[in-house]
């Protein structure tokens, strides 16, 4: 996109707000199936608490894609938005068994990473078939919060544990159709998701009745000038081969699938905001623009580095800023950062906003949540609307106490 077209859609709908461009998104989606297009049957799909929007859904449902789920109120969404029941995956953790089960009802395949909800389960639907999820303890993510294959992660039902997953499966007669792991995000080093791969088919050859293989995500996106970014087509090309020789080996074609979430939308998004005021103080000059970590938490969250570019003064002589937003409490976007001279008023753009920034979203301060626009063939698509005071109040009971007793 043009940064033009970028100060337009500030112009035309205000800031902040979330542009998503779809033809990124595409592209990503199209990189990712070629890279594995030696493996006969391939899934892709998308995890949705990446961004949410029912219109990015949509989209990516317009490309063959499926969807990955962690609550129900995302399948809800997916069928809304037009998934069969046979295109999404539910993949939850620390959810009820009766979520599970209201989700199976929808025709949805579930994913159990419990030994205790996998026991209870088997045993009340042993006629559904159902995907675990291992964990295999390896330390692979870009942040502890976003590790979760290690051994003190909650995610998954351990490797070792495998024998009691059989016991399970052989004492209620239920199906295994699928095996799956997700290590975390932000993986940087193919070699350990390849390593973790192994311990995903070694686990797989002990299970009869698959019918897939799901190697999950953590695909690292390049989030600023020269990072590193997780070599797709060096694993697709790798991957492709040790699984279709697994496929020979256990004398069936299984699908291949994956659920990326940040791969897929994370470069496509930007977030744009407006300069509220520029303070100098003793030590750093502020960039305060009318945002804060209620729009966008990943900064303060883990830590996330978002280039941040001033898209009214393209051609200025570059300063150093402190960005920060209007929330009372520290709220730092970014330290000390070289950017082009920034006036009141000018325009900046946050890079990788597609992913993990407005689905993480809240009201906190009681400020509406931006609004989110889609560019689709060079056109801007207004796609949520931005909150009004009346969504601060929705949901909100008032009780009088004026009436004296
Ligand atoms: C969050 C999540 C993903 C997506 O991870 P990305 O790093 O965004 O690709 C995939 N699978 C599961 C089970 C998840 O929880």
């Amino acid at each position: 996109m043009e940064k033009s077209q970028l100060l337009k859609i500030a112009q035309d709908y205000g800031s902040p707000v979330y542009v998503y461009d779809a033809e990124k998104i595409e592209q990503q989606y199209k990189r990712l199936t070629n890279a594995f297009k030696g493996v006969k049957q391939l899934k892709i799909n998308y995890a949705v608490k990446a961004l949410s929007n029912i219109s990015v859904l949509k989209l990516l449902h317009s490309f063959g894609s499926g969807i990955d789920t962690v609550s129900i109120q995302e399948v809800q969404l997916g069928l809304a938005a037009g998934f069969p029941a046979d295109k999404i995956i539910f993949t939850p953790n620390g959810v009820s068994l009766e979520e599970i089960e209201t989700v199976t009802k929808l025709g949805v395949q579930i994913n159990i990473d419990n030994l205790s909800i996998l026991e209870q389960f088997g045993a009340k639907h042993p006629n559904i078939p159902v995907c675990i999820r291992i964990n295999p303890h390896i330390m692979a993510g870009g942040n502890a919060n976003i590790s979760v294959g290690h051994i003190d992660s909650k995610f998954g039902i351990s490797v070792h544990q495998i024998p009691h997953i059989l016991r399970i499966v052989e004492n209620t007669g239920m199906t295994i159709n699928g095996i799956h792991m997700h290590t975390g995000s932000d993986i940087l080093d193919i070699e350990v998701f390849l390593y973790a791969s192994e311990i995903l088919f070694d686990t797989a050859k002990q299970f009869k009745d698959l019918e897939f293989l799901d190697f999950g995500s953590g695909f690292k996106v390049p989030y600023k000038k020269d990072d590193i970014e997780t070599n797709i087509e060096e694993l697709g090309k790798k991957l492709t081969k040790r699984f279709n020789d697994f496929c020979k080996d256990y004398g069936k074609e299984l699908t291949l699938a994956f659920e990326p979430g940040k791969f897929l939308v994370s470069e496509a998004g930007q977030f744009l905001v407006k300069v509220n005021a520029v303070k100098q103080t003793t030590s750093t000059v502020f960039a305060q623009v009318d945002s804060g970590f209620n729009h966008l938490i990943r900064p303060m969250l883990y830590g996330s580095q978002h280039v941040i570019e001033n898209i009214s003064n393209l051609k200025g002589k570059e300063r150093f800023y402190s960005v920060v937003g209007y929330i009372c409490e520290t709220d730092t976007f970014a330290n000390n950062r070289r950017i082009n001279e920034i006036n009141e008023g000018d325009i900046l753009a946050f890079k990788n906003a597609g992913a993990y920034c407005y689905s993480m979203s809240s009201n906190y301060n009681s400020r509406y949540r931006p609004a989110e626009v889609l560019w689709h063939n060079n056109k801007a698509h207004l796609i949520r609307k931005r909150e009004t005071f009346e969504d601060i109040l929705k949901n909100q009971i008032e009780i009088d106490f004026s009436s004296k007793k």
